[in-house]
């Protein structure tokens, strides 16, 4: 099921940072949040793709935060906060679409730049990324799905995808192929294209709502303006923390939510919760620290130096073990009231693993800060 409305065109120079007052988006962002995106959760969680609630996020700046000031990540981050603080499928979807964003940002193909940037930035063009695979392929995890061959004027690629999130037919992702005898190389695709099949998924514990599916491509032709760099290991290797860092608006949005629900109940139940480990203010320093170590180092999204590249893997892989745990916390304090089909308290401990699992997941990252020299 889909929700969709036509959206105000932007023209490209509306685009430009200096347009975008980062408080004042972000203060539309959260009373969006607070307002229509809270009357959809449910709706969202049982499987309904919010396209007009992505449009409306995109038209308050969502998705354009990162486009100026050095291309520092905290206004995207906190924007992705104030989602998920509400409901963490669409804080992924931003995050999804955020990264399709940064991917552009990044491209040295002007064409591309030129002709997608301000569509994705501004949602005319929604869609996501399907880097699971090669993120997990670069670390000797699995090989890349994809395979291309250079063709006149592009690319032809086939493989079957497991999972791509915020997809749509008329939606585009990045990917990364193979290519015998050269550098795996960085693309969007189109989804509209007859050559990609989207292949509806079974039932996740939570997230149904993303637009996941699987994607098929056969014998996909892939124009040169739409290749993001013929070599994507530089490419990556440049834009990476920034794709992880993003990844940090989910937790911190869900993790102050727990804490809410904590407080929530401390009228009703305090007298009795008062005898668990996890305190909602022990819950809130955990986030304060979390929020000051990514703040810290969105500041700098370029910084290749070993030392920030371990931390950066470091914050990623404690925002998922505090979000597992906030949410953990947040069951234990709210109790049956938390446990029942309508309480968002047992949606945030669905939504908290998927924090968790999702690429880079926790076994990944304990796997990449153990392959770092120390
Ligand atoms: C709701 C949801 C949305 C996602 N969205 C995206 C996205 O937008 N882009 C993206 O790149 N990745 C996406 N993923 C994948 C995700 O990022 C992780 O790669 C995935 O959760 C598994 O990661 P892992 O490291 O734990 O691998 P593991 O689960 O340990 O292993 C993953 C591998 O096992 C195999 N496998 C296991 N179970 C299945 C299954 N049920 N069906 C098919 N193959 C299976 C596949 O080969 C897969 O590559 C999504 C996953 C989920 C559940």
């Amino acid at each position: 099921m889909s929700l969709t409305v036509p959206v105000t065109a932007l023209s490209p120079h509306e685009l430009h940072a200096t347009d975008l007052d980062p408080a004042v988006a972000l203060a539309e962002i959260g009373r969006i949040a607070v307002t229509d995106l809270s009357a959809w959760t449910r709706a969202i969680d049982e499987g309904t793709y919010p396209a007009t609630l992505m449009h409306r996020f995109a038209d308050a700046g969502a998705f354009r935060l990162h486009l100026g000031g050095g291309h520092a990540l905290g206004g995207a981050i906190e924007g992705m906060a104030r989602i998920s603080e509400v409901c963490a499928s669409t804080g992924f979807m931003a995050w999804c679409q955020n990264t399709l964003v940064w991917y552009l940002i990044n491209s040295e193909n002007e064409a591309a730049r030129a002709k997608y940037l301000a569509a994705a930035a501004t949602g005319h063009v929604l869609g996501g990324t399907a880097l699971s695979n090669p993120m997990k392929s670069f670390f000797g995890i699995e090989t890349l799905k994809l395979k291309g061959t250079r063709v006149e004027g592009g690319y032809r690629v086939k493989g079957v995808l497991p999972w791509v999130s915020n997809l749509g037919p008329d939606h585009f992702f990045g990917c990364i192929f193979a290519v015998e005898g050269a550098a795996p190389v960085m693309a969007l695709v189109d989804c509209a294209d007859p050559a990609v099949t989207l292949k509806p998924c079974e039932p996740f514990l939570a997230m149904d709502g993303t637009g996941t599916y699987g994607v098929q491509m056969r014998d996909l032709f892939v124009p040169d303006d739409m290749v993001l760099a013929h070599d994507a290991m530089p490419f990556v290797k440049k834009m990476r923390a920034g794709f992880i860092l993003l990844q940090a608006g989910m937790a911190i949005g869900l993790i102050r939510d727990c804490i809410a629900l904590m407080r929530e109940v401390e009228e009703p139940l305090g007298h009795v919760n008062r005898y668990l480990e996890v305190q909602p203010e022990q819950m809130s320093e955990t986030l304060a620290a979390l929020e000051a170590e990514v703040g810290a180092l969105a500041a700098t999204p370029y910084d290749d130096s070993r030392d920030y590249w371990r931390r950066v893997v470091a914050a990623r892989l404690l925002a998922g073990e505090k979000s597992v745990e906030a949410a953990h916390n947040a069951m234990l304090h709210c109790g049956a009231r938390g446990y029942v089909r309508a309480s968002r308290c047992q949606r945030r401990l669905r939504e908290a693993y998927f924090v968790a699992i999702v690429t880079p997941a926790t076994k990944q990252l304990k796997l990449m800060l153990d392959q770092m020299p120390a």
